[in-house]
């Protein structure tokens, strides 16, 4: 067993994850919508977020590597599914063995594709990124060596690089990488006639309708996270992640008495304290020590001294008469107040992105 329920639980929200598809792909307008979910749904589940988000109106699937794509196959999720990352040896023929889609973006990749059988290669440009995807210089190559075999191209793709920055130096970047696609793909759209141009990440989908091109890739927002790193509902998302706890153990600490490793907090009055049996271990990073809340009897409850491997500390002030076993929201919403993935990723200094992908898989999932 990986972890029990009543220590802590992950909450999948699935109908969430449907009416997130819905909006992005009303945000899409005529492009399709091709749900990404690498990373095991952004730590949401890979297979049910995959389902649900077909459902709501994506109608094809990305993952990073070729073991994600088999984990869909094994769940019987059939839908056509690009392979995003770089693939090597015989990674090719697992692809083709799994009837997924495959990027290329050098000659090489576009012979090993078709050597394994294959049948969608999308060939990516980097227009920006610096990251994979053919530059300027190699797109003859790769075009020539596609031009083989012109049927099997079903995808001409790159990425932005800063879509989530409205403001800024880069605030005008995504708009210059889609002006350079566009003229690309203008080029190529005649010798592959089938292919499916495709740019926009979540935020690029939400912030520009005329990035859509053919199709959108959208994952942080079919989560219900901003991309942005906002408020989701001003989107109209939903977050559809919840993770739970309950008071493992409250005590009575006196004024100037500490809780936790290396005394990094001390009472500043007589108060009530309460374990609730979650750490980093969990993917409750560290960073969030004497920074975050949790909720608990319905209001916001500061995590007090350092964040264990397996527990954190909460104050719980000197009035409460919460309970031992009463429930705690460590991410979602108790009564009218609420944490963020947002709010948990700005307090340790990083984004939403890494907090829904940091929770551990001994939090174990439910899915309604
Ligand atoms: C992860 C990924 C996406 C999805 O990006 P979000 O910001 O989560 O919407 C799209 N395209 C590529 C190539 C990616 O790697």
């Amino acid at each position: 067993m990986t972890g029990t329920p009543e220590r802590a639980t992950c909450r999948i929200d699935l109908a969430a994850v449907r009416h997130n598809a819905g909006v992005l792909a009303r945000a899409a307008g005529r492009a399709e919508l091709v749900a990404v979910v690498k990373a095991d749904g952004y730590g949401h589940g890979a297979p049910q977020c995959a389902r649900a988000a077909l459902e709501g109106g994506a109608t094809r699937l990305a993952v990073a590597t070729v073991g994600e794509l088999e984990e869909l196959r094994a769940a019987a999720v059939d839908a056509p599914a690009l392979v995003l990352g770089p693939l090597t040896g015989g990674e090719w023929a697992r692809v083709a063995a799994a009837g997924g889609d495959a990027a290329a973006w050098n000659p090489e990749g576009v012979a090993a594709a078709r050597a394994a059988g294959i049948r969608g290669v999308h060939l990516k440009l980097d227009t920006g990124m610096g990251r994979l995807g053919a530059r300027p210089d190699e797109i003859d190559g790769l075009v020539a060596e596609a031009s083989r075999d012109p049927g099997r191209v079903a995808g001409l793709m790159t990425h932005f690089a800063s879509a989530d920055e409205r403001e800024g130096p880069n605030a005008g970047f995504t708009r210059e990488q889609a002006v350079r696609f566009r003229r690309i793909t203008a080029h190529l759209a005649a010798a592959f006639p089938g292919a499916l141009r495709h740019a926009a990440n979540s935020a690029a989908t939400l912030r520009d309708p005329e990035l859509a091109f053919d199709a959108v890739r959208c994952g942080i927002a079919l989560y219900g996270c901003c991309p942005f790193g906002g408020d989701p509902a001003d989107h109209g998302l939903r977050p559809a992640m919840t993770i739970t706890s309950r008071l493992a153990s409250i005590k009575t600490l006196r004024s100037r008495d500490s809780a936790g490793y290396g005394r990094t907090w001390r009472a500043p009055r007589g108060t009530r304290v309460a374990v609730v049996p979650l750490g980093y271990a969990d993917g409750y990073t560290r960073a969030l020590g004497n920074r975050a809340c949790v909720l608990a009897g319905g209001r916001r409850v500061p995590v007090v001294g350092a964040v264990s491997m397996d527990q954190i500390t909460v104050d719980l002030g000197p009035e409460s008469t919460d309970a031992v076993d009463d429930p705690v929201v460590v991410m979602g919403v108790m009564g009218g107040e609420r944490v963020l993935a947002e709010e948990l990723a700005h307090l340790s200094g990083t984004i939403n992105y890494e907090v829904t992908c940091g929770i551990a898989a001994r939090v174990t999932r439910v899915y309604d």
